[in-house]
């Protein structure tokens, strides 16, 4: 109809086409009658000299009277009904040739389209069957709509297979990460953004490999929400070697934990000794307030309540110190980083007071936890912590001011600042403080804070330091509060 309609508003028809072919009548019958008064003319003068001829030319007058006469009859009767016959005629075939002409153009344009169209989607077919990485559509009912055949690459599984059978993709999931995957792909479907998690899947011929998958939502037009588009790729090599690398780290973080441990020997000795004396002295007070002939059961009960006491602390230290010297595999749990500072403390309380260190302790109120490795992160306090006693050495023991703080930064998670007002770092040294084996101790190892840098990497965080305006240093450490999915 769209076609008809544009072909009749292009078309130039002239208003009147048949009227260059018919002559105007009026203008016929001018030359007519003008003609015949002429020949008349003519005739008339011609006559007296030609008698003969007078009857013959009367006749010829009337007779062509009698056609003016006729000829406009004729004209308005039938002459005008035919040529507006014709004229209509040829307007209407004008116009179908226009229209014929449109169409043809359009068709023609609507075959370049779908010829443009084809080619398209036979550059993205190509394009989308040939990726390395296999991708799929799922739609909100949790059917597949597309899935790539590079899924039998990295699956064993072929494209059909996925999409014949929805519940498959859940199927070869590692059971051990079989809840990870539960929550992401829930997660993936309700919060309509772009989430990473990684996962283990067995393979058709029961091979294991990492998966590192991204899933982003489908919005359409009006942002209705068509589904989950989703890329998986192999990452199984990269994790191998991840592993082994965390393998390693932790295997040297246990080197430096029992050196360290083995460091603070002396210390740790007093702090066991502490509350093994004070065990002893109540034990033989209440055995002697036992033997009075009108036992004090009440001094008794107090001295049994402060060996309740020592017995706990020694315990606690015993616990701390078990906790760094056994070679745990990772194991991730939420933390609360002040308990984290505060525990340390405990295991350090002997050393701080033995080198006259007074603790400025600034924690912020409700911390929330973090996912971390608890053990891990107290090797990165204690490391911290003993570098500043050390940093203050040269100092009168008066003025060796330690300052911890914590606070929450909204955005970015838990900041921990450890703050001394030791000899401070070089500025050439800065950059350099994070390399393994930096040391600037005739007995020192370098290692430290390479192992605490690795830790809060690890853990998704930075660790830095700086030089404080008057004396010192501060290192800072910033840990998220949310991490990556991953197992
Ligand atoms: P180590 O303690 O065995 O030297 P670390 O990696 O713990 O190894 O520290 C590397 C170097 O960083 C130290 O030798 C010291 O020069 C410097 N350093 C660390 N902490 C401080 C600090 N709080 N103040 C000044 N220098 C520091």
């Amino acid at each position: 109809m769209r076609v008809k309609e544009s072909a009749a508003s292009q078309l130039k028809a002239p208003a009147d086409p048949g009227r260059e072919n018919f002559p105007s009548p009026w203008r016929g019958f001018v030359i007519l009658g003008g003609s015949l008064f002429l020949a008349e003319f003519v005739v008339m003068i011609c006559l007296p000299y030609l008698p003969e001829l007078k009857p013959w030319v009367y006749n010829v007058a009337d007779a062509a009277l009698m056609l003016l006469l006729a000829s406009p009859a004729g004209y308005f009767l039938v002459l005008r009904p035919l040529h507006h016959h014709i004229r209509e005629r040829r307007r209407t075939e004008e116009e179908l040739l226009l229209t014929n002409e449109q169409l043809r153009r359009e068709i023609a344009v609507r075959r370049t389209a779908e010829g443009e169209l084809v080619e398209a989607e036979l550059r993205y077919r190509t394009v989308a069957n040939f990726t390395y990485d296999w991708e799929y559509w799922e739609t909100p009912e949790h059917a597949l709509r597309y899935c790539s055949p590079s899924c039998e690459r990295i699956t064993g599984y072929s494209a059909p297979e996925f999409i014949a059978d929805p519940k498959l993709q859940e199927q070869i999931i590692h059971p051990e990460d079989a809840d990870l995957w539960r929550d992401h792909h829930h997660g993936a479907l309700a919060a309509r953004e772009a989430k990473i998690a990684e996962f283990r899947i067995r393979r058709k011929d029961g091979d294991i490999r990492w998966v590192e998958h991204t899933s982003q939502p489908v919005l359409g037009e009006n942002g209705i929400f068509l589904g989950v588009r989703a890329s998986n790729r192999d990452v199984t090599d990269r994790k191998i070697k991840e592993l082994q690398t965390q393998q390693l780290r932790r295997e040297l973080s246990h080197v430096t934990r029992v050196t360290t441990a083995g460091q603070l020997a002396a210390s740790l000795a007093h702090e066991l000794n502490q509350p093994l004396t004070a065990i002893s002295c109540n034990a033989q007070a209440a055995e002697r307030f036992l033997a009075f002939d009108k036992p004090e059961l009440n001094e008794v009960q107090q001295a049994l309540k402060e060996i309740w006491h020592d017995s706990q602390r020694a315990g606690g230290v015993i616990r701390q110190l078990r906790a760094l010297f056994t070679k745990t595999s990772q194991q991730r749990s939420v933390v609360n980083f002040n308990e984290v500072i505060e525990g340390t403390l405990g295991l350090l309380r002997s050393e701080l007071v033995l080198n006259g260190v007074s603790v400025q302790l600034e924690l912020a109120p409700e911390l929330p936890g973090l996912q971390g490795d608890r053990i891990e992160l107290q090797q990165v306090v204690l490391n911290l912590i003993l570098n500043a006693l050390e940093a203050m050495t040269d100092l009168p023991p008066h003025r060796r001011r330690l300052r911890l703080c914590t606070k929450l930064e909204k955005s970015m998670g838990i900041q921990a600042d450890f703050q001394d007002c030791g000899s401070g770092i070089p500025p050439a040294q800065l950059s350099r403080l994070f390399e393994p084996f930096f040391t600037t101790k005739p007995t020192g190892m370098g290692m430290g804070l390479t192992i605490c840098h690795s830790i809060i990497e690890a853990h998704g965080g930075r660790l830095w330091a700086v030089n404080n305006r008057d004396r010192g240093a501060t290192f800072h450490l910033m840990l998220p509060i949310h991490q990556k999915e991953t197992v």
